[in-house]
């Protein structure tokens, strides 16, 4: 089963900043300097004979891009240095990531503790799984106890969790959890896409598997959709490999050669964005229009220190509420700051340079209904901010434009 052996990350003594540049990198015998796109379907074989050990795996080389490919190859092996793991696996976004770790772990009978606040096609693929008998259980993530006492022993394989969350940035206690994992013999996956591994690495705190958006923060300009699977060799060569070179979901080398450029800014995006976004929340709770902000970079925040321990930042995401009196004057007092913006985007995504709004509880978040809204407090005057790299003074007038009226 394992025919990509883990490799040792031979740039494993520097810097984050210098790997995020320079790790994965196997030049042709044309001595590029920049990652070549290897825009290819398959590969050719200088004999019968080899192309038979090849596909006996006698022979490690390249067959055919649904299994691998060199530009993807070193995407994936820049961003296993980045997280820390031994393997990583690239896929064509985040939801194909996540639904190979769920085939690769799971089988009918089986049980998932899951976050209460996940992005909401996650929670919907795993209420899908409960077509083939697996069965779901959602907790609030801050409460360790509700992850224990989800648990059913023998049972239970999975926690499932993102840390902070979306919209809330509420946090997520890895160390805690993990314990509570382990000790139950079930795996935790975290989705690092908030974070990114610039700012927190759960493998390292002792989650079992990483899976990434690479649309959002890896990116970081909103062009391709891209996704991963990180974690031991054993795990994604043995488990995650085969349902993936299977199942299909391969990245493009040319969107991998996309990511692979967004790693190199990766670490200097998330410091500046990160900044901008303490500034504008700073500036948020100022404001007598807002009512509460949510930033776990704010002393305010519940959960600062636990924050402050784990992650190396706040993150670039903030969420507001707006006053309003009722719910429908809080709608329309949070669509007013939307609609006055004329420099932020009005855009579900995040993690772009380019700093977005979104108004949840009609965009992102309307399809669960108004009570599982109010259980993961999505109000009508909450607004979330996905903070980019404009000037934070240029975003804070813009959405004082709809705030002071
Ligand atoms: C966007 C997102 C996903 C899904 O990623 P796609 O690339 O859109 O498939 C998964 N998790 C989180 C936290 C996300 O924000």
């Amino acid at each position: 089963m394992n025919d990509h052996p883990a490799k040792q990350d031979p740039l494993a003594a520097l810097a984050l900043e210098t790997r995020a540049v320079r790790a994965g990198i196997e030049r042709t015998q044309f001595g590029e300097h920049a990652e070549p796109v290897f825009l290819t379907s398959s590969f050719v074989f200088e004999s019968a004979a080899q192309a038979a050990a090849r596909f006996s795996g006698e022979e490690e080389g390249f067959i055919y891009s649904r299994f691998s490919n060199p530009t993807v190859r070193t995407f994936q092996d820049r961003l296993a240095s980045l997280e820390g793991a031994e393997a990583c696996l690239a896929t064509a976004s985040g939801m194909s990531a996540i639904l190979a770790v769920v085939m690769a772990l799971l089988e009918g009978g089986d049980h998932v503790v899951c976050s209460a606040s996940v992005f909401g096609a996650t929670a919907q693929l795993l209420n899908m799984f409960g077509r083939y008998g697996v069965q779901t259980t959602y907790v609030p993530l801050g409460d360790v106890g509700a992850w224990e006492a989800a648990v059913r022993p023998g049972v239970t394989r999975l926690f499932y969790l993102e840390t902070p969350s979306n919209p809330l940035t509420e946090i997520a206690d890895l160390e805690a959890i993990s314990a509570v994992a382990r000790r139950h013999g079930v795996r935790l996956v975290v989705d690092n896409c908030f974070s990114t591994p610039v700012l927190q690495r759960p493998l390292a705190q002792g989650a079992d598997v990483v899976v990434h958006s690479a649309t959002k923060y890896i990116d970081g300009q909103g062009r391709v959709l891209g996704g991963a699977v990180l974690g031991s060799a054993a795990f994604i060569d043995g488990a995650v490999l085969p349902v993936l070179r299977t199942a299909g979901p391969a990245l493009s080398p040319f969107n991998a050669w996309v990511l692979l450029k967004g790693l190199e800014t990766l670490p200097v995006r998330m410091e500046k964005q990160c900044a901008n976004a303490l500034a504008v929340a700073r500036w948020l709770e100022a404001q007598p229009g807002v009512e509460r902000v949510f930033y776990p970079g704010l002393e305010s925040h519940p959960q600062h220190a636990l924050a402050r321990r784990q992650q190396s930042a706040g993150g670039a995401i903030i969420a507001f509420v707006v006053k309003g009196d009722d719910d429908a004057s809080a709608r329309a007092a949070a669509w007013r700051v939307i609609d006055r913006a004329r420099v932020l985007s009005i855009t579900g995504n995040l993690g772009d340079v380019k700093t977005t709004i979104t108004h949840p509880a009609s965009t992102t978040h309307h399809r669960i209904g108004p009570e599982a809204r109010r259980a993961a407090g999505v109000t009508e005057g909450l607004l979330r901010l996905a903070v980019g790299l404009e000037s934070p003074e240029d975003i804070c007038a813009d959405l004082a434009r709809g705030l002071t009226c």
